[in-house]
């Protein structure tokens, strides 16, 4: 599982060799950590234009960051350019300008998050640049390298409804999102009394908790002040009821795919559940002419059916309800498929599809946001399952040059489950370090 190719590059002669040969040079990121939880240096604030958010508000977001704000840094650990009132393809002249001079001076596992506008349905000139914007942010996080992201942040309402948005991707918590554009909506959403324990007071579920992604989401959730309820197939028991014991959570034994898995889940919240974590998973691989219906249907029936029965009972039964949160996990396969996972992929994008359809109208009617992680290369038991070649090329073939950590995951999240995110409705956000897959 250990990335032994990015350890020796950090050593004096795998620094060399790499650097003669021309091999990637995978940047030690910065990952939150209690003794180190922000980036290290100034924030610098750049505008483009006329900017359609409140400035004020704007301010005190990018002040909540914990980073000095400054117009301009000489080795920014963040750039914030604001140009939600880029209108015009001329107008874009200006991200180049207040781009170009910085860009070489952002610090290494810097963050540079460029705000922009939801596209106009009536002005094609606004959604033409703004829509260049995305195309810029995917290209700038492919040359950055030294670990620094770049993102994209669509603001319909004001910067408030963004906070949560913003202190995530401006922190060591995003370490490997890079490439993104998040939509954030104009929704009212509540400020946590501590921003360091947003999910005090709720409870949270999250299946395939035993171990991988799903342990780092439990521990996350924990971290961030919920009650945490691991649950994992009653074959995985004994590591099951170690992962519990150790974060301090609950076990709950359980096959999602059981004719009552959805009853047994919504009676074991009699008081409601504030998250809940789709993130169990299964792989079967096997083209589809040698694939028989079996592995098919096992795959579809973890990744997919049992997500939408249980979503469906839990929010029918009102155990989800205001201020509720569903995080679903999908993955690049499902964006760019693979070739062996035709069953995998069709599972995941069925999630996307979920998410997209779904989110309005929980929204609306129960108060619940829907969002989906997509992980590309994560290093879990699954991916180390991989073979040797295809596990090293899944591991570089991204902007950052290795593989994410289940952590990463967790802290995207553990802002989707967060009680401020609620303007963040809908979203599919990758964690995969922008992998050359997919979109
Ligand atoms: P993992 O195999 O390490 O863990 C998955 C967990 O789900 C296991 O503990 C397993 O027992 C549990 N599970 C499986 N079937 C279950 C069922 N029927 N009922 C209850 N629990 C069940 O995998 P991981 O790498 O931690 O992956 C977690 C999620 O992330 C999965 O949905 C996976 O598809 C997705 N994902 C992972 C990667 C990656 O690179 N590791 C990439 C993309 C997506």
């Amino acid at each position: 599982m250990a990335d032994r190719y990015l350890r020796f590059t950090h050593t004096a002669p795998g620094r060399f060799l790499t650097r003669r040969l021309g091999l990637p040079e995978p940047a030690a990121l910065h990952r939150w950590t209690p003794e180190h939880p922000t980036l290290d240096g100034e924030l610098a604030h750049l505008t483009v234009g006329s900017s359609t958010v409140a400035g004020a508000d704007l301010a005190a977001v990018l002040a909540s960051t914990g980073l000095p704000v400054a117009a301009a840094a000489a080795d920014p650990a963040a750039v914030v350019l604001d140009a939600t009132g880029v209108a015009s393809a001329r107008g874009l002249a200006g991200v180049h300008a207040l781009l170009h001079p910085v860009v070489r001076s952002v610090a290494a596992s810097g963050r540079i998050a460029v705000l922009g506008a939801p596209l106009s349905a009536t002005d094609h000139h606004q959604a033409a640049a703004q829509q260049a914007l995305d195309g810029f942010v995917r290209s700038l996080g492919k040359e950055i390298g030294r670990g620094r992201t770049v993102n994209l942040v669509r603001i319909a309402g004001g910067a408030r409804a963004a906070e949560s948005t913003l202190r995530f991707l401006l922190s060591p918590k995003s370490a490997y999102v890079s490439g993104q554009t998040v939509e954030v909506g104009d929704s009212a959403q509540a400020a946590p009394d501590d921003w360091s324990r947003p999910l005090a007071g709720r409870t949270a579920l999250v299946t395939g908790a035993a171990r991988g992604i799903g342990a780092a989401v439990a521990a996350t959730l924990v971290r961030d002040g919920a009650g945490v309820v691991c649950l994992d197939t009653p074959r995985a028991r004994d590591e099951l009821g170690r992962t519990a014991e150790r974060l301090g959570a609950a076990a709950l034994p359980l096959d999602i795919t059981a004719d009552d898995a959805a009853e047994r889940i919504a009676d074991a919240f009699p008081d409601g559940l504030g998250v809940l974590v789709h993130n169990a998973g299964v792989t079967r691989d096997r083209r589809l002419a040698n694939m028989p219906s079996e592995r098919w249907s096992s795959v579809v029936d973890v990744n997919l059916s049992s997500v939408l029965d249980i979503t469906d009972t839990l929010l029918k039964a009102g155990v989800l309800a205001n201020g509720g949160r569903i995080v679903a996990t999908a993955s690049i396969a499902g964006i760019a498929g693979n070739a062996g996972q035709t069953n995998y992929a069709a599972s995941k994008a069925g999630i996307i599809g979920l998410v997209r359809s779904l989110a309005p109208r929980a929204a609306a009617e129960h108060g619940v946001t829907v969002n989906a992680v997509a992980p590309g290369f994560i290093e879990t038991r699954m991916t180390a399952a991989v073979p040797l070649l295809i596990r090293e090329a899944g591991r570089r073939m991204n902007s950052l040059a290795q593989g994410g950590l289940p952590e990463d995951v967790a802290e995207t999240t553990a802002w989707l489950a967060h009680p401020a995110s609620g303007p963040v409705n809908g979203q599919v956000v990758r964690v995969c370090g922008q992998s050359l897959l997919g979109a």
